[in-house]
């Protein structure tokens, strides 16, 4: 079987590194560099807590891949221990123990922390806003180059082709199989897997499938010095429990976001500074801080179809067309789970048991629910 991906981020490089376990496989990338889009532009966290119980389930999953890479994946760690603790002000009590109730029941190491407690673990904690604490022991930080370097290595020594600077731009379909033209470049494929990120629906299109309502929506990041002396803090990444910003470590200096979802057309996105300065209001209204500078700033997409969960799986109408999409604000952390969900569909026609057993299956995951 042979098999065009489109798309070289962490969606595309996961499920192509499957693939190429099994088969013959083609990815193409438009940019001269693979991850130039949202992946290289997340914040890089392996959260247990995050989004609904489907994507909750998949990072689950890719644990032991994050902790335990296959020898020869990486030479770094993927991953490395950053606790997250969610916060709340007196206003948001009733917030954090509904989160708790939630977070908890699918990760039991998850724990409430007083007030006092999450000012000793962040001391710039502003003591008279924050009300309390949760407390995500097992959450880390991911490696994202690593881990995309390690797809993207695995495909080449599996015998497979990365191609750069090969914009798709025409998908015909072909005695049951589908013409690929990128660049100048015309080839014959058996199945096309989309994994374009924001641009999964323009694909779609070329193909000749409806689409699945795919929304981009700009992110932005930033970074900033504490305004401390010394090496990297040993802080907890901060979330607001509510989801309205986050700020954590990053090298010695903070990272923060202020959560913004502003749905726009897929291109190559940059932050607007309206939303910078909104992030900066936000982190200091519950800290001690003074952001006196901003060292560095970016946005980035996080794509969405409308239930907010991902989509893994055969197109209905339109055989031979394999769809991963809509990975939101989780792409990263369910890339291994996603990868090894793909690869099983395509090639042995189910997901893996394991996947299945823990409530990942083809209809949660699949297209028929955003076209019934
Ligand atoms: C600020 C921010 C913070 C985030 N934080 C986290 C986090 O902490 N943890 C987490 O798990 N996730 C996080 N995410 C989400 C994560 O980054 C995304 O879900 C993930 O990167 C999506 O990967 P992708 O491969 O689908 O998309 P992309 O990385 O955008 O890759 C799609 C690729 O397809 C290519 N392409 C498009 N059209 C064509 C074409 N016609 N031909 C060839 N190639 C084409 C593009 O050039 C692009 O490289 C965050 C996102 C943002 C923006």
């Amino acid at each position: 079987m042979r098999i065009a991906v489109v798309g070289g981020g962490i969606a595309g490089t996961s499920a192509a590194y499957e693939l190429a376990a099994g088969t013959e496989v083609t990815l193409y990338e438009r940019e001269s560099t693979c991850g130039y889009h949202s992946t290289g532009r997340s914040a890089a966290l392996f959260t247990e807590c995050y989004g609904d119980p489907v994507v909750r389930r998949l990072a689950m999953a890719g644990r032991d891949f994050f902790e335990h890479p296959p020898p020869d994946f990486t030479d770094d760690p993927l991953v490395r221990p950053r606790p997250v603790m969610f916060v709340g002000t007196h206003a948001q009590r009733t917030e954090l123990a509904v989160a708790l109730a939630d977070y908890s029941a699918m990760v039991p190491a998850v724990h409430g922390v007083s007030a006092d407690e999450a000012v000793a673990r962040c001391p710039v904690l502003d003591s008279d806003v924050v009300a309390g604490g949760i407390i995500e022991p097992e959450a880390r930080d991911i490696d994202v180059a690593a881990l995309h370097l390690g797809f993207l290595r695995g495909i080449r020594v599996r015998g497979s082709r990365v191609v750069t600077s090969a914009g798709v731009s025409r998908i015909a379909a072909d005695h049951g199989g589908w013409q690929v033209t990128a660049g100048d470049r015309t080839e014959h494929f058996d199945v096309v897997v989309n994994a374009a990120g924001a641009w999964c629906d323009v694909i779609g299109r070329m193909a000749g499938a409806a689409p699945i309502g795919l929304v981009p929506k700009r992110r932005t990041a930033f970074t900033f010095s504490p305004g401390t002396d010394g090496g990297p803090l040993p802080w907890p990444m901060v979330i607001d429990v509510a989801e309205q910003f986050y700020f954590r470590p990053e090298g010695i200096h903070l990272l923060a976001s202020p959560c913004d979802e502003t749905p726009v057309e897929p291109h190559d996105v940059r932050h607007e500074e309206i939303d910078v300065a909104i992030g900066i209001d936000r982190v200091q209204s519950v800290t001690t801080l003074k952001i006196r500078s901003v060292v560095r700033a970016w946005a980035g997409l996080r794509s969405f179809v409308v239930d907010q969960r991902p989509v893994n799986g055969w197109d209905p109408e339109c055989g031979g067309l394999y769809w991963i999409a809509g990975q939101g604000g989780f792409g990263i952390k369910t890339s291994p789970a996603m990868g090894r969900f793909a690869a099983a569909m395509i090639l042995g026609g189910a997901p893996p048991a394991d996947l299945v057993a823990a409530g990942v299956t083809a209809e949660a995951v699949g297209i028929a629910r955003l076209r019934a």
